[in-house]
């Protein structure tokens, strides 16, 4: 990655927060209370870039390394922001503490003061519920989804606790800039109008619990190209009605005309549902996303597969012989059955340079440092990682163990959140 884009989203903070507290800069008010302030926009900054680093467009994905990283970056930023807001109204008071303690209780109770400081408690308020909601990851998916929004909420009530004090100057850009960025989102990525319409010609079922949907393009096709993924919302079509929600779904082939075949987990509500598409049913697309396996450097490979994390490997070994030496370590669950295994089996019969390791992994917590090769097998590889989060997490360290750099190991996760 190049160091541009490593410092791309840092450099982004970085920018709009000097800028907006140098054009806000409060002049004539003492330290205490030129400190609230900075804080009050500083906060505001970090908002604005979190809500940037929430769309969905692929150019902008490309820009900052991925949809993954910008989420990872969306977080902490959402976070840094919190710390600032809430640390505002407590840097107010205790500049007004100089002046009495009167001052500094005035400054915070809503009890004191009229809708101004009401409506700043209440962002807080939303903020704090938003972030609250944010942490309890095993909330319904659905359910910590408008959780989530309920941030935007606060966002626009922070802004209007600024007019409401008399502050119009930057405030009314920075309002419409909030309102443009979640007006984006909902309608480019939520209401889908970035995504293009595509229906589906097949759906064969892989394994007890994975269906492979072969998708048609009905107008210009989506950039793709095999490792990446795309987001998928299906619609209606015959004895079929999708949920319409956009799932991320890496592209296990990729075919003439803009053709494209997704395999689907049946994991949650949406993904059990549409185990039963059938040929005939609306959906649209929206990527390609990623760049998994994209740069893959002229090194011996070493790629491991945990269930559907099959999928981007498998569209790479569809397209043709691999040019590396490539190892391919997939593991699955005797639920999901062995999904694609034959088919694996016959590429590496006959691709002289790939070796197919297939193994049924039914223990929850496997071992999985007990499953990888010594060090010495893999010295000098280079190793892709694609599957779910726990799965990641626990073979990074034990690829470290055996002397693999960060920087030799690639790894895509199946899970935003
Ligand atoms: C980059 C990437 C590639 C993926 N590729 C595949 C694939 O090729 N095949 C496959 O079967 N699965 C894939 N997944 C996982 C797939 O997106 C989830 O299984 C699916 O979204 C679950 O939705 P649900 O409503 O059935 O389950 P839910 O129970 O609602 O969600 C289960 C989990 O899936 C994730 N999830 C749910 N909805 C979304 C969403 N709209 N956006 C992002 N994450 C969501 C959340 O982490 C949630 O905890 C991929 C995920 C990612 C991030």
């Amino acid at each position: 990655m190049s160091i541009l884009r490593t410092l791309s989203i840092p450099l982004l903070i970085a920018g709009c927060t000097f800028g907006l507290v140098l054009w806000a800069f409060p002049e004539e008010v003492s330290t205490g209370r030129m400190l609230g302030i900075v804080l009050g926009w500083a906060g505001c900054s970090l908002l604005l870039v979190a809500l940037l680093l929430m769309l969905r467009e692929t150019w902008l994905a490309r820009g900052f390394a991925g949809l993954e990283r910008m989420y990872r970056w969306h977080h902490w930023v959402g976070m840094a922001a919190y710390v600032l807001l809430l640390a505002h109204p407590l840097a107010l008071a205790a500049a007004a503490w100089q002046e009495s303690r009167l001052a500094a209780w005035q400054t915070l109770s809503p009890f004191s003061q009229g809708w101004p400081v009401w409506v700043g408690w209440l962002s807080l308020l939303f903020l704090m519920l938003g972030l609250a909601a944010t942490f309890a990851t095993r909330l319904p998916y659905r359910t910590w989804r408008w959780l989530h929004i309920g941030l935007g909420v606060a966002v626009l009530l922070g802004l209007a606790h600024l007019i409401l004090l008399g502050i119009d100057e930057p405030v009314l850009p920075i309002l419409a800039l909030a309102a443009l960025l979640l007006g984006w989102r909902v309608i480019r990525a939520d209401f889908g109008t970035a995504a293009r319409p595509y229906v589906v010609q097949s759906a064969q079922r892989v394994a007890a619990d994975m269906v492979e949907i072969s998708l048609a393009p009905l107008g210009g096709p989506v950039a793709v190209t095999t490792g990446q993924f795309v987001l998928v919302a299906f619609f209606a079509g015959p004895g079929f009605r999708g949920c319409g929600e956009f799932h991320p779904f890496t592209v296990s082939s990729v075919e003439n005309g803009g053709h494209i075949r997704i395999a689907v987990k049946a994991l949650g509500d949406c993904t059990r549902h549409i185990q039963s598409v059938g040929p005939g049913v609306t959906a649209r697309v929206h990527g390609g996303f990623g760049e998994f396996l994209a740069h893959r450097p002229p090194l011996p490979q070493f790629w491991i597969a945990g269930g559907t994390g099959i999928t981007p490997f498998l569209a790479v070994l569809r397209e043709g012989l691999v040019s590396q030496p490539t190892r391919l370590l997939y593991l699955y669950r005797s639920g999901t059955g062995a999904a694609f295994v034959q088919e694996l089996q016959d590429i590496a019969h006959a691709d002289p340079h790939l070796s197919l390791q297939t193994m049924q992994v039914d223990n929850p917590q496997p071992d999985l440092d007990a499953l990888l090769p010594d060090a010495h097998e893999l010295s000098h590889r280079e190793c892709y990682l694609c599957g779910p989060p726990g799965m990641i997490a626990a073979l990074k360290p034990a690829l470290r163990q055996r002397g693999i750099t960060p920087r030799h190991i690639h790894f895509e996760n199946f899970g935003f959140r």
